[in-house]
């Protein structure tokens, strides 16, 4: 049994690096890991079972986000997805120096064949300029990457005014929008935006499966070439159980949204507001944007923020440093050394990502925490 041998955090505040299956979708998963095992490319009732059962958690993807069934691609990761959507593009580039890893490396290794690329600087609230990005625009780009939300602060990026200065210079805007599904309302078919990315595991989904969303399906480049499968764009049988839990998280995502991120703010506010009145030296990263309802990252000055996460940890409550994404690193994120201009902040400042299956007892439990490990610290 893997619970006798692994340590389980029993206090988790990290669920922008990645979110539990909830019971519901595993129920919905259940039967496509046992006795649904068709192959949906297959003639017989095994596989239109399980070809159902992909159509229908596209619909359900594909409402989450106001998308059409036709716009939806899935693939296994939104590292993936980015990667498709991105590495294929000529022409001249503009993201931010706050994406996450997967836009920031596509676009500087794969990307611009011949073209240039801008990666516009953030101020301290982890917002870009929007008259920057105008100028930028002006000389002529093609592609824009941005994120709808950050992943390291909940900084929301005014995606509408974006979309619209792309638009009006024929520019293709591709958006991250990991964390903004399930935690913020999108419509995508009242946006200009081309492509659009968002990850299962993030939502209360399984691992290994995610999409990205296309304007125009007909433009998806190929990724994969074989049987044929998500029309002739990614060849490989699909990963059904994935794909179903996915859909199921987006229907509960969809149904829950409001009420969700009501009741993660007031327990983010709390956590928030208690760590900022009890410890002093302390500060909120993005504290003047408008930031996601389960995220505050909080600076506290002269503490290594490893080592206050280490001790953390220790106790059962798992926070982060950085991006889950940025495997193995010790580097401080570049996210907070992007708005602060500080290594020194960097590496002093935590994430606390919370969910609706927090509770306000583990809250006070994650403030008493923090405050002795600070002193202890300090
Ligand atoms: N974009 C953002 C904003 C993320 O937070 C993450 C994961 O942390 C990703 C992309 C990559 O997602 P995935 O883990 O599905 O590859």
């Amino acid at each position: 049994m893997l619970g006798n041998t692994l340590a389980v955090p029993s206090i988790y505040f990290d669920n922008n690096a990645t979110t539990p299956v909830e019971p519901e979708v595993l129920e919905a998963m259940l039967p496509f890991l046992t006795q649904q095992f068709g192959n949906p490319s297959s003639a017989h009732s095994f596989g239109s079972t399980a070809a159902q059962a992909v159509a229908r958690a596209r619909a359900e993807v594909a409402a989450l986000v106001g998308a059409s069934s036709e716009q939806v691609f899935f693939c296994s990761s939104a590292t993936e997805g980015i990667n498709w959507a991105l590495s294929a593009r000529s022409g001249n580039i503009i993201t931010s120096e706050v994406e996450h890893a997967a836009t920031l490396k596509v676009t500087a290794e794969a990307a611009p064949l011949g073209g240039q690329l801008t990666r516009l600087r953030v101020d301290r609230a982890g917002q870009i300029s929007l008259d920057a990005l105008e100028e930028r625009l002006k000389a002529g780009s093609s592609t824009v990457a941005m994120m709808w939300a950050n992943n390291e602060t909940g900084v929301v990026c005014p995606i509408e005014p974006v979309a619209d200065l792309c638009e009006r210079y024929g520019a293709q805007l591709h958006v991250d929008a990991v964390q903004a599904a399930g935690k913020l309302p999108i419509d995508f078919s009242q946006l200009p935006i081309s492509s659009m990315v968002i990850s299962s595991h993030k939502l209360f989904g399984p691992k290994g499966a995610a999409a990205l969303i296309a304007r125009e399906p007909a433009q998806v480049a190929t990724l994969i070439w074989g049987g044929g499968q998500e029309r002739n764009r990614r060849s490989g049988t699909e990963n059904v159980p994935a794909i179903v839990g996915f859909g199921a998280a987006c229907a509960r995502a969809a149904r829950f949204l409001h009420a969700r991120a009501e009741g993660v703010q007031k327990l983010r506010d709390t956590l928030e507001t208690a760590i900022l009145e009890r410890v002093p030296k302390t500060w909120v990263n993005g504290a003047g944007s408008t930031r996601l309802a389960n995220t505050t990252n909080i600076g506290f000055e002269s503490i290594d923020a490893e080592t206050l996460a280490g001790l953390l940890d220790a106790d059962g409550i798992a926070v982060s440093t950085g991006s889950a994404c940025h495997a193995n690193t010790l580097e401080p994120s570049h996210v907070i050394r992007a708005m602060t201009g500080s290594y020194q902040q960097a590496s002093e400042s935590v994430r606390f990502s919370l969910s609706h299956l927090n509770t306000r007892e583990e809250v006070d439990a994650v403030v008493d925490a923090v405050c002795s490990a600070v002193a202890q610290l300090r």
